[in-house]
C-alpha cells in the first residue's frame, strides 16, 4: 500500500484530483480544443446570414445600428427578401424619446412570425459567463425573444449555453435552442465547433438598405442582425478561430447546429483518466518490451485523439485532466526509473548489486554462492581510482567464466554474489575448488599486476526468503575468509541465531538512507574562553523493530560486517556539513569525529577522506578532529601512523580518545603525533572523591601540556566536577552536566545561547 501511494500513477492522480478541484487544468483544456478544431473545422455551406449593424467597426452616430428607423426599413426589407427567420438584437435605446423606436415597435409586430429579439450579454470573466444585458426598450405584444448568454472559460471563450434561463424573472429561450423541433431534452447546449465561421457570410446593413444584395441572398435563411465589432463585451472566443473574439451571433448560430445534432452527453473528466490510469497499469504489467510500448503509445493516442472524435457523435470529455496527467506522469515515471537503477547498481562498477538480485528473486532450484576477495582495500589503494570499476567488473567476469555466464551481482568491498544450479555438496565443491584456481593467476588491470585469493559462502536454506539468502551467502563467505576455509554453508541453525548480525550489512545501509541513523552531537564547553566550542559526532541508530540501538552494540557489529567504512565516511560527511550552519552561530566551532581503530590501517583511508574534503568543500581541515582509541589492535601498525601522519599534514586534529584506559598510554602518546587528549571518564567521575585521581589527572594534564597537547575531560555529570578540573587546568569539558548528545537544532539554540552569556553572563548549565 505504501509502495502504490509513492508510485508515480498515483501522484498523478493526485496531483489532477487537486487540479481539478482548484480548477486549474482549464489552460491545457483550452490548448486542447483550440488545437483540435484548428485542425478539424472546415467550411460548409449555411443556412445563415449575418447582417452588419455596425460594418464591424465603433459605432458612429450616423450608423444603422442607433436608428431604429432604419432597422425597421431593414426588417421590412429582409421580410420581403424570403427570410426564414430574422434574429434581431435588442436596439440600443438613446433614452429620449425616438420616433425610430415607435417605428420599430410596428415593424416588428408587422413580422411577428419570423422574427425573433436577442437580448445580447457581456462576459464577466470572473463568473466565467456571460450576463444578459439591461433592457429599457418595450417589447409590443406577441414579438418573440431570445437570450444568447454563453458559460465561457478562463479567458473568454464560450463552452456551452443552457436550453433556456430566467432574464429578468421570465423563462427565456436561448437562441440556440430556438430552431429545435422539440425533441431535444438536455439542458446544455455545445456549440458546433467544427463549423469554421467564415462559413457565414456577413453583410453590411446598408448594402441591404440601398438594394445592393441579390435577390434570394436571404431566402430561406436564418439571419442574424445585429453589431460586429469584435471589441464589444458581448463577442466571445471560439475554439479553432484564434485569438480574435468573434460576434456573439455567429457562436449562437454554432449553437443552434450544436443543438440539432441531438442531445448532448456530458461525460465529465473521470471516464478518461480512468481510462488513462488503466492503460498505465496495464502497460506496467505487460512483459514484453514492444507490448508495453504498444500499450503506452495507445494510452497517449486515446487521451489526444478519442475526445475530439466522440465530440462529434454527441460525447462530451473534459480532457484537461487527463492531459495533465499524461504530462506529469511520464517524468514522474522516469525519474523512479532512474532512482530504482541507481539503488540497483553498484556505483563502483556499475554492476547489478544485491539489492537488484533480490528484486529478481531467487528460485528454489539454485544454490546462491557469495565469494569474499581476500585484501580487496589494499588491491584498490594500489590503483588509480579510475581503475577501481575496472577491477571490479574483471574479478565479475571471471567468476561468470567459471560458472557458465551467470550474472554476477557485486556488493562492494570484493563481496560478488550469483546463483549456481543445485548439486550435491561433492560436485559443488568441486565447483569452488576450480572457481578459486582461476584465481590463482594475478589480476593485470590497466597494467598493475595483482594476486588475491578468494573464499567462498554458500547458501542452500532454499525456504528462506531472497534477501536472507544472499545476506547469509555473504556471511558465510566472511567467515570462510576468517578461518582461511575454502568455503562455509551456515545451516538453518545458525541463520536462526542470528538473522540480526546477518542482515546487519543491509540493515545499515537502509538506515544510512532512510534517516533510522542519525547523528547526535555533543556540546564540549571551553573553560579558557567560557564558550561552547565545538561537539562530538555520536552516531544513533532508532530501528523501527528494535528501538534505540546503542553505538556500542552496533560498531563492533558493523566492523565486523564491513560496514564502518561506510558509516565513518557518512558521519565525516555530515558533520562537516553541519559544520557551516554551527559556525554561522559561534565560530570558531569544531566537531569532533571517531575513528575506528579497524580502520586507521586501511590503505585507502586517506584517499577517501580527501575525496570527502573535496566534494563537501571543506576549507579548512582543522575544524575536523579525529578521535582514535589508544586501545585499537591494528594489523599494521606503520600503515597507521603513515594514515595518521597524513591526515595531520591535511590540517585535521588528532585526538587520542578514552586516554588512560589502554595498555600503554604513554607509549601510544609518543607514537601518535596527536594535538588532544581526551581524560576517560572512569578518571573524571572519582576526581571529586578520591586524591590520588585528582592527582593523577593534575599531572596528566600537566604532562600534555608540556607536551603541547589540548586535554579535554570526558563524563562531567555535575558543577562540582566542572569546577575542580577548571581549577586543574584541564582546557575543555563533554559531559552531561553540559548537554547530552543531541540533535543539530538543539545544538545551534545552546551554542546560541551559549554565546550570549559571554556577552551577557547566563550560560547553559555552565
Ligand atoms: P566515546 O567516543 O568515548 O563517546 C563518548 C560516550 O560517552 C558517548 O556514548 C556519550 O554519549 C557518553 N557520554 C557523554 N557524556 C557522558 C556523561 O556525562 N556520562 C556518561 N555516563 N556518559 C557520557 P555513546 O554515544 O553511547 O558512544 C559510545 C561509543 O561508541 C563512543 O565512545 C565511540 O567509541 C563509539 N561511537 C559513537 N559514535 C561513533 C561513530 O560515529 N563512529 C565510531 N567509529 N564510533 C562511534
Ligand atoms: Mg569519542
Ligand atoms: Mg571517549
Amino acid at each position: 500500500m505504501r509502495a502504490f501511494l509513492k508510485s508515480p500513477l498515483f501522484v498523478t492522480l493526485a496531483i489532477v484530483s487537486l487540479g481539478v478541484f482548484t480548477q486549474s487544468l482549464q489552460f491545457f483544456e483550452h490548448v486542447y480544443w483550440n488545437v483540435w478544431f484548428k485542425n478539424r473545422a472546415h467550411i460548409e455551406q449555411t443556412d445563415a446570414v449575418v447582417v452588419s449593424l455596425d460594418n464591424g467597426l465603433p459605432i458612429s452616430s450616423s450608423s444603422v445600428a442607433s436608428s431604429g428607423g432604419k432597422q425597421a426599413e431593414l426588417l421590412d426589407r429582409l421580410a420581403g427578401m424570403g427570410a426564414r427567420t430574422v434574429f434581431i438584437d435588442y436596439p440600443q435605446s438613446s433614452g429620449e424619446h425616438d420616433l425610430g423606436e415607435e417605428a420599430l415597435k410596428a415593424a416588428l409586430k408587422r413580422n411577428s412570425t419570423r422574427t425573433i429579439v436577442v437580448r445580447r450579454s457581456s462576459v464577466k470573466s470572473g463568473l466565467n459567463r456571460s450576463e444578459p444585458e439591461e433592457v429599457s426598450f418595450k417589447l409590443p405584444e406577441g414579438v418573440r425573444e431570445a437570450v444568447s448568454a454563453w458559460n465561457v472559460n478562463f479567458i473568454g471563450y464560450a463552452v456551452d449555453t443552457r436550453r433556456a434561463m430566467t432574464v429578468d424573472k421570465v423563462w427565456v429561450p436561448s437562441v440556440a435552442s430556438t430552431q429545435d423541433r422539440g425533441e431535444s431534452q438536455g439542458d446544455l447546449i455545445f456549440p458546433e465547433f467544427s463549423l469554421r465561421l467564415d462559413s457565414i457570410p456577413i453583410v453590411d446593413a446598408r448594402s441591404v438598405l440601398q438594394g445592393r444584395m441579390p435577390a434570394d441572398a436571404f431566402s430561406g435563411k436564418l439571419v442574424f442582425v445585429t453589431m460586429t465589432n469584435p471589441q464589444l463585451d458581448s463577442a466571445l472566443g471560439y475554439y479553432g478561430h484564434g485569438a480574435q473574439k468573434v460576434p456573439a451571433a455567429l457562436v449562437d448560430y454554432s449553437g443552434i447546429r450544436g443543438s440539432a445534432r441531438g442531445d448532448a452527453n456530458v461525460l465529465g473528466w473521470v471516464p478518461l483518466l480512468l481510462a488513462f490510469a488503466a492503460t498505465i497499469i496495464a502497460g506496467s504489467k505487460a512483459r514484453r518490451r514492444s507490448v508495453k510500448l504498444f500499450v503506452y503509445l495507445a494510452g497517449t493516442a486515446m487521451v489526444l485523439v478519442v475526445p475530439g472524435i466522440i465530440r462529434e457523435f454527441g460525447y462530451f470529455l473534459t480532457v484537461g485532466p487527463s492531459l495533465v496527467a499524461m504530462l506529469i506522469y511520464a517524468p514522474l515515471r522516469s525519474s523512479q526509473k532512474w532512482r530504482s537503477r541507481v539503488q540497483m547498481t553498484s556505483s563502483a562498477s556499475g554492476l547489478p548489486n544485491i539489492t537488484a538480485m533480490a528484486a529478481e528473486g531467487v528460485d528454489r532450484t539454485f544454490d546462491v554462492i557469495a565469494v569474499s576477495v581476500s585484501q580487496y582495500e589494499q588491491m584498490l589503494a594500489s590503483l588509480p581510482r579510475e581503475l577501481h570499476g575496472e577491477c571490479a567488473r574483471q574479478i565479475a567476469r571471471r567468476i561468470g567464466l567459471g560458472s557458465g555466464d551467470r550474472q554476477v551481482y557485486d556488493n562492494d568491498n570484493g563481496h560478488f554474489v550469483w546463483l549456481e544450479n543445485s548439486k550435491t555438496l561433492d560436485g559443488l565443491i568441486e565447483h569452488l575448488e576450480g572457481l578459486r584456481a582461476l584465481f590463482s593467476s594475478p589480476l593485470v588491470i590497466g597494467g598493475h599486476v595483482l594476486d588475491t585469493t578468494v573464499h567462498f559462502g554458500v547458501d542452500r536454506n532454499i525456504d528462506s526468503k531472497p534477501m536472507s539468502r544472499i545476506q547469509s551467502a555473504l556471511a558465510s563467505a566472511n567467515e570462510a575468509q576468517s578461518k582461511g576455509k575454502l568455503y562455509e554453508e551456515f545451516g538453518e541453525q545458525r541463520l536462526a541465531q542470528s538473522p540480526w548480525e546477518l542482515s546487519l550489512h543491509a540493515r545499515i545501509d537502509e538506515g544510512l538512507r532512510n534517516g533510522d541513523i542519525w547523528l547526535a552531537l555533543q556540546p564540549q564547553y571551553d573553560f579558557r574562553h567560557n564558550r561552547i566550542s565545538g561537539a562530538e559526532a555520536l552516531i544513533r541508530w532508532t530501528d523501527p523493530e528494535r528501538g534505540v540501538i546503542p553505538p556500542d552494540a552496533f560498531i563492533l557489529q558493523a566492523e565486523r560486517a564491513g560496514r564502518i567504512e561506510a558509516i565513518t565516511y557518512w558521519v565525516l560527511e555530515r558533520s562537516i556539513r553541519m559544520l557551516d550552519q554551527l559556525n554561522a552561530v559561534a565560530a570558531p566551532f569544531q566537531i569532533s569525529v571517531n575513528l575506528s581503530a579497524r580502520m586507521v590501517d586501511h590503505p585507502g583511508l586517506v584517499h577517501r577522506i580527501a575525496d570527502i574534503v573535496r566534494e563537501t568543500g571543506l576549507k579548512d581541515c582543522s575544524r575536523i578532529t579525529f578521535e582514535v582509541t589508544e586501545t585499537f589492535s591494528m594489523a599494521n601498525r606503520d600503515q597507521a601512523k603513515i594514515n595518521l601522519a597524513a591526515l595531520r599534514t591535511m590540517g585535521f586534529r588528532l585526538s587520542i580518545d578514552d586516554f588512560g584506559t589502554g595498555q600503554a598510554s604513554l607509549a601510544y602518546l609518543a607514537e601518535i603525533p596527536s594535538d588532544e587528549i581526551k581524560l576517560d571518564r572512569r578518571f573524571i567521575r572519582s576526581i571529586t572523591l578520591d586524591h590520588r585521581d585528582q592527582l593523577i589527572v593534575e599531572s596528566v594534564i600537566g604532562l600534555a601540556h608540556s607536551l603541547g597537547q589540548e586535554v579535554v575531560a570526558e563524563g562531567i555529570e555535575d558543577i562540582v566536577t566542572l569546577e575542580a578540573l577548571r581549577k586543574l587546568g584541564c582546557d575543555l569539558a563533554q559531559g552531561y552536566h553540559i548537554g547530552r548528545p543531541m540533535k543539530l537544532p538543539e545544538l545551534l539554540e545552546l551554542v546560541d545561547l551559549s554565546q550570549a552569556g559571554t556577552a551577557g553572563g547566563a550560560q547553559a548549565n555552565v
